[in-house]
């Protein structure tokens, strides 16, 4: 332990159990046993209250919680609207506090400060401008942005009238977001006209524009971010800042029920099409609100920093809508962590005074690798509270950050939660603790979670079983998947029945309270914090000409926690080259992005399949993790295995 520490430190099953100190309780929003106490007793009427306390409603609901499993409803009746929310009840005392710091990428170019009323406006304004194109209450919009203020301003004023938007990830290809449009049938797409990442000018319209031609888009408005000459296309796009210019800086917000769908954002399942998650307005902002007060504790002063995306369900919640609905300052930073060099994120909480920091373990595990040295040239004094999420933490990785980052002074709060769960469900609150390596922590109050065996009964205390959730279901769990019930139905209410929430995720119990995630049980890879299905990349595959199948695994990564490698067998034409390899790599991140971009690909004769043909991917990913593989025999074509392991390299644990 850092000299001069102020934590309890407690030694428990030769792990470090850290509480917090007399201090850290006093200043924190939530910082007694009770509050767990009292949620347990009456969950549906903690939520209710959590929801009168930290919302505006411009109309009360008429009854908290209603369930016809699997679906359920939040505040039925109650009327809110998320803008308002974040924007104007701050106004009368925080028009002029700042919502967002920008910094941008090149270290030449001044950054921007954006106070609550200067985003007021421009959400107003922009809100007038969709409406004057024709969009209402319900209609798509795809939000097609890097990491700069507008993206913000975009999704506040879809909310603002009730459009339904889909943020997509600005790395994802044109491709990539021509499906989600396709599926969304979006009528606007909001896009820049390029972007910078790593020193280099991205050009996102021309991507925008593969999907701007499905005849579902009418009109695209375009941010210009980088100044460059872009193609317009006469009567479809519209300078953001040109439309801008025309209106009015108010628009009266839509009054939503609070069961209406506020987004869509697409993630990866078991199926090759990624599936349009749909998230609600009312139950959506009350977990965002509590669990971005509780879990990262702001207060007036703090910087807060959380380095997600905007494209992932981390920086909706966390860099969007929890940040603004609590009234915080946060920063968020356009481009890569390694620009001029691996001194920058060090640089940027220096410069900026970031209190409250939130990121993922990969990037944890990239900065530890790369150096202390990085970390020392920056005074990271104003830290306070770090946090993460995506995906298991290991305890180097944990306690580098904890000690380096942290000196020592600032909690971890490791937060579970998925792209479907809304918000945080599982993590240590800052004012109780404990905050443990490798232990994501306690349910979140008014939650209620179990650990079951595949048969539904609750796993005995040291055994690994599946992290499930009972009635009632938290406010922000989504309430769909969007042109597809079915499958809403079967991914999460058919494992143990339409009563329990099916997380797809490995966990057991650290002790009766604290849980320990360990990682994803179905054919979903978290790579580099990212997911990805197996199925969406041997889809993208399939359009290869080479190839006649493949099976896509996740390996193993010291520093991207996994990364996707590819069993392909090819067709008689083709040849197993490090050529052909090179262009089933490239075509991936084509069709998907660069994120998807396979490690490796190896050249097989044939795939591991039952009898009944499926493909075992289970093999192949035990043998990429020189694990112990299961029987053999009952497969259609044993005698693959054996050739699969030679090509791999498998050692067999002894
Ligand atoms: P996403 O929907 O992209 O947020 O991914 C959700 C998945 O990320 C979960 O199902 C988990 O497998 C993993 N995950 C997220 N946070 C954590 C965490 N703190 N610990 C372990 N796994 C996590």
């Amino acid at each position: 332990m850092p000299k001069g520490s102020m934590w309890v430190v407690e030694d428990k099953k030769q792990k470090h159990v850290f509480w917090p100190n007399a201090q850290m309780k006093k200043r924190a929003w939530a910082n007694s046993e009770k509050i767990y106490a009292e949620a347990e007793k009456d969950r549906a009427a903690f939520w209710e209250k959590k929801a009168k306390e930290g919302l505006h409603w411009f109309k009360p609901w008429s009854k908290a919680y209603e369930e016809n499993a699997p679906y359920f409803k939040w505040f039925v009746g109650g009327e809110i609207n998320i803008s308002y929310n974040c924007l104007d009840r701050h106004l009368p005392a925080k028009k002029d506090k700042v919502a967002i710091l920008w910094e941008p990428e090149p270290t030449a170019e001044k950054g921007r400060a954006i106070t609550y009323g200067q985003l007021h406006e421009e959400v107003n304004k922009l809100a007038n401008a969709l409406r004057s194109l024709g969009i209402k209450k319900g209609d798509r919009v795809s939000i097609y942005l890097p990491m700069v203020p507008e993206v913000m301003a975009a999704m506040l004023a879809c909310s603002r009238i009730g459009a339904i938007h889909n943020v997509v990830f600005s790395a994802f290809s044109g491709e990539a977001l021509k499906a989600r449009v396709e599926d969304s049938e979006a009528k606007v797409i909001i896009t820049c006209d390029g972007y910078w990442r790593r020193g280099k000018e991205i050009n996102l319209k021309e991507q925008s524009d593969i999907a701007a031609a499905m005849p579902c888009v009418q009109k695209q408005i375009v941010v210009k971010r980088l100044g460059n000459k872009v193609n317009m296309q006469g009567g479809r796009d519209y300078w953001y800042h040109e439309l801008l210019a025309k209106e009015k800086p108010n628009c009266e917000p839509e009054r939503m029920e609070s069961n209406e769908t506020l987004f869509l954002l697409y993630t990866s399942g078991t199926t090759g099409k990624p599936k349009g998650i749909i998230h609600d307005t009312g139950g959506y902002l009350t977990q965002a609100y509590w669990t971005t007060l509780w879990d990262f504790d702001l207060h007036d002063g703090d910087i807060y920093w959380c380095t997600a995306d905007i494209g992932w369900v981390t920086g909706h919640t966390y860099a969007c809508y929890g940040p603004l609905a609590v009234g915080a300052t946060q920063l968020i930073y356009e481009g890569s962590p390694d620009f001029p060099d691996w001194g920058r994120i060090w640089g940027i909480i220096e410069k900026y005074k970031v209190s409250v920091f939130y990121t993922a373990p990969t990037a944890i595990r990239m900065w530890k690798k790369m150096g202390d040295d990085w970390v020392k040239k920056h005074g990271l004094g104003t830290l306070r509270l770090l946090a993460t999420v995506g995906e298991p933490i290991d305890e180097e990785a944990w306690m580098w950050y904890f000690n380096t980052i942290g000196g020592g002074r600032c909690p971890v709060i490791d937060t579970w939660w998925q792209t479907e769960t809304g918000g945080t469900l599982i993590n240590a609150l800052p004012g109780i603790g404990p905050f443990i390596p490798t232990v994501a922590g306690r349910v979140f109050p008014g939650a209620k979670a179990d650990i079951f065996d595949d048969r539904g009964k609750p796993v005995e205390a040291e055994d690994t079983g599946f992290l499930v959730f009972k009635p009632p279901f938290p406010p922000g769990l989504l309430r769909g998947i969007w042109n597809n019930d079915e499958k809403y139905v079967e991914t999460y209410w058919s494992e143990y029945g339409k009563n329990i929430y099916f997380t797809s995720d490995g966990a057991k119990w650290f002790d009766k309270e604290n849980i320990r995630v360990t990682g994803r049980v179905d054919d979903v890879m978290k790579v580099a914090g990212h997911r990805l299905s197996s199925a969406e990349v041997e889809d993208a595959i399939t359009l290869h000409s080479d190839v006649v199948e493949s099976a896509v695994v996740p390996m193993p990564d010291e520093i991207k926690g996994q990364v996707p490698v590819v069993f392909a067998v090819l067709k008689p034409h083709a040849k197993a080259c490090p050529e052909c390899e090179q262009s089933i790599i490239q075509h991936v991140g084509k069709q998907i992005g660069p994120t998807a971009r396979p490690a490796k690909v190896y050249f097989v004769d044939a795939l591991p399949k039952t009898r009944s043909g499926k493909i075992m991917r289970r093999f192949l990913r035990g043998m990429l993790a020189n694990e112990k593989l299961g029987d053999a025999t009952t497969l259609q074509n044993p005698e693959v295995v054996e050739h699969l392991k030679q090509i791999v390299g498998y050692k067999a644990p002894q």
